[in-house]
Order: structure tokens, then C-alpha cells, then sequence
């Protein structure tokens, strides 16, 4: 099933919707209709004026979150970051950076324009509320500089995966390496994190969620670029499987299951005379019932929008794109011609090698 919907495009970055925030838009109407001030227009007692203004702020607070997060994707893009979306989503934004500086100054420049430019929101609105006529949308003016004020706040909280922590991470990164810039930055957030959640126990459920959000955030911030440290100095020739066994399009998937049982992989290159088709993995025979095992060829279920690494690429680089859209293995694929495949085991295995290595320098 798809979760996010497409809607539009700025300066070639993709802008998606996501599926959660779409069946939450109601309950933010609501929330807008019932609330005094600043919070919503409860005290309007024109109807369709407090239905209009409350969508009005709905679609005012989400075109907010989209401005802050394109502050973040415009700068990153300024140094050179590829920027692949920004999808919005029930928690407000995420910008997809691809490989964010491992430059303090400019992962705190990256980091620290989205929480000014709504601070900047919040002015503008805040000025529009002092000279707006009181009856009409100075009540929408004070909520929207409200929220806005709320949003760059929040997002201060030096804490991953909000823009405080990498602020914080970039400022420890200037003195010691950036691994344990990382750890030190995540160990303040996780901190924090329970802190907020003994104090959400006696007050707010929804401070335990946020909590719980900011702990996962940072733990896997950190265990992300520890590995990433660990894979450093490792290229994707040096973990791959260059022995590649690849299957023909035109093969059934019972002579694939076949094959499978006797290769014991779990993800195969789909090639025809020597050119790449696609690929095909155990995943994708999940929702084909077994009788149609004899009938159905490879070609018809196999993934053809391949992702793939080149030889001299980071190690890590293999490991991002695997965990980015959730597969199991990258092909190596060197000036149009298949060297080899990585998997999450050659993965796992030379982390587990370099560890013991590590543990052993450490001596
Ligand atoms: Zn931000």
C-alpha cells in the first residue's frame, strides 16, 4: 500500500504527503474549533466562520511545517546536499538529505535555519495580529504566530532526531571526533527522554510519546553513525560477494525455488545475454499463491528499478541504501557491467569483524 501521496514539486525536491497526516487533518479542525485562544477559535460564535478559520489554520500550521523544512533542504542543497523529498507527516516534516555534511559549521548551519525560520514566521504573524482589525482573523493571526513560536521551540530540544540534537552534535563534533560527538549529543537526548517521561507520568500522555519518539530517535541516530564510523575505511569490493549467481528472465519461479533451495541466497540478478534485467528476491514471491509456481516467469515479478553501488563507493553507502528502502541487498553494478552483490550478512559479518578488531586495539 502506498503511505505517501505526491503533491508538487519545489526546486526539483519532491514534496509528499503522508498518509497519517491526511486522517489526522479532521482532528485538527476540531481541535482548532473547541480550543480558546491561542490555541483555537472556540470564542467565534459565527459558525462558518470558526469551521473556515479552523481549516484555514490546518492548512496555515502544515504549509508552516513545509516552509521550515525547505529551509532545511534549501541550505543543505547550498552546500552541495542532495535533497531526494520532504514528506509531511503527522509529527510535522522530514527532509530526505542525502549524506548531511560531516562539517560541524555546516550541519549546524543545515540544522539551525528551520527553527529560526519559524521563529521568523511567528513575527510575521505576531505583526499581522497587531494591526489586524480584532474581529476578523487577528484571532487566526495569534494562533498561527503561536504555533509557529511552539514549532521552533520544540525543535530546539536538543535532542535527536529534532534539530537541537544535531545543533548539539555539531557543536561537540568542532572538539572530538564526530562518532562520539554523536554518542555524547545522543546520551544527553536519551537523558532527556526520561527525564520528559517521568515528568509526562504525573502530568501528560503526551509527553511520554514524545518521550519515547525522541529515545528511539537517538538511539538510532547513534547506532547509524557508529556503524557508519566502523565502515569508514572500508570499501564495497572489499565486503562484496563477487561470485554473483544470476538467473534468466524467462525461468518459472518453481525452477527458481529450485535454485534458490541449492544457492541458499536469498536475492538473485535477473540477466539476459549478458544485460541486467532486474532482480528478484524471496520477498517478492510472498503474495503469489503457490499454483501459479509453474506459470509465472521471473521477469513477471521481478523489481527492474535496480539499486545499485559502484565498487569504489564507501561500504557504507551500501548500507544506507539498504535500510533507506527497506531491501535486503544492493547489486554492485561497475561502468554498466555487474561485479557483484552485497548483502545485510556481508554487512553484519564485517561489522562484527571490525568490532572484535576494534575491541582488540582498544587493549
Ligand atoms: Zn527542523
Amino acid at each position: 500500500m502506498r503511505t505517501s501521496y505526491r503533491i508538487g514539486t519545489i526546486k526539483e525536491i519532491e514534496i509528499n504527503l503522508h498518509i497519517s497526516l491526511l486522517m489526522i487533518l479532521p482532528f485538527f479542525v476540531a481541535i482548532f474549533m473547541f480550543n480558546n485562544p491561542p490555541l483555537g477559535f472556540s470564542e467565534i460564535s459565527n459558525t462558518f466562520l470558526k469551521v473556515g478559520l479552523s481549516v484555514l489554520a490546518t492548512v496555515t500550521l502544515f504549509i508552516s511545517i513545509l516552509v521550515h523544512e525547505l529551509a532545511h533542504s534549501l541550505t543543505g542543497m547550498r552546500y552541495g546536499v542532495k535533497v531526494k523529498n520532504i514528506t509531511l507527516l503527522l509529527f510535522g516534516g522530514v527532509s530526505m538529505l542525502e549524506e548531511i555534511p560531516r562539517e560541524p559549521s555546516q550541519e549546524i548551519h543545515i540544522a539551525i535555519v528551520g527553527p529560526v525560520t519559524s521563529f521568523a514566521i511567528s513575527g510575521v504573524f505576531y505583526l499581522s495580529y497587531l494591526i489586524s482589525t480584532p474581529w476578523m482573523f487577528s484571532s487566526y493571526f495569534y494562533s498561527m504566530a503561536f504555533l509557529n513560536l511552539i514549532l521552533a521551540v520544540f525543535n530546539l530540544i536538543p535532542a535527536f532526531p529534532l534539530d537541537g540534537g544535531r545543533i548539539l552534535r555539531g557543536y561537540f563534533a568542532k572538539h572530538i571526533s564526530y562518532v562520539a560527538a554523536t554518542r555524547k549529543a545522543a546520551g544527553v537526548g536519551k537523558l532527556l527522554a526520561i527525564f520528559m517521561g517521568l515528568i509526562g507520568i504525573f502530568y501528560s500522555f503526551w509527553l511520554i510519546l514524545i518521550a519515547f519518539f525522541i529515545y528511539i530517535g537517538a538511539n538510532e541516530e547513534e547506532k547509524l553513525v557508529y556503524i557508519e564510523g566502523l565502515l569508514k575505511n572500508v570499501k564495497v569490493k572489499d565486503i562484496m560477494t563477487s561470485e554473483v549467481v544470476s538467473v534468466h528472465p524467462d525461468i518459472t519461479i518453481k525452477e527458481f525455488l529450485d535454485l534458490m533451495l541449492v544457492k541458499k541466497h536469498m536475492g538473485y540478478p535477473v540477466v539476459d545475454k549478458g544485460e541486467l534485467q532486474g532482480i528478484i528476491t524471496f520477498e517478492d514471491l510472498r503474495s503469489l499463491p503457490p499454483e501459479k509456481y509453474t506459470t509465472v516467469k521471473v521477469k513477471d515479478v521481478m523489481k527492474r528499478d535496480i539499486i545499485s553501488v559502484s565498487p569504489d563507493e564507501p561500504a557504507y553507502k551500501s548500507f544506507k541504501l539498504m535500510n533507506e528502502n527497506r531491501i535486503g541487498r544492493v547489486l554492485v553494478i561497475d561502468n554498466g557491467k555487474l561485479e557483484g552483490i552485497v548483502s545485510k550478512t556481508d554487512i553484519l559479518r564485517t561489522l562484527s569483524v571490525l568490532e572484535l578488531e576494534g575491541a582488540l586495539d582498544a587493549e
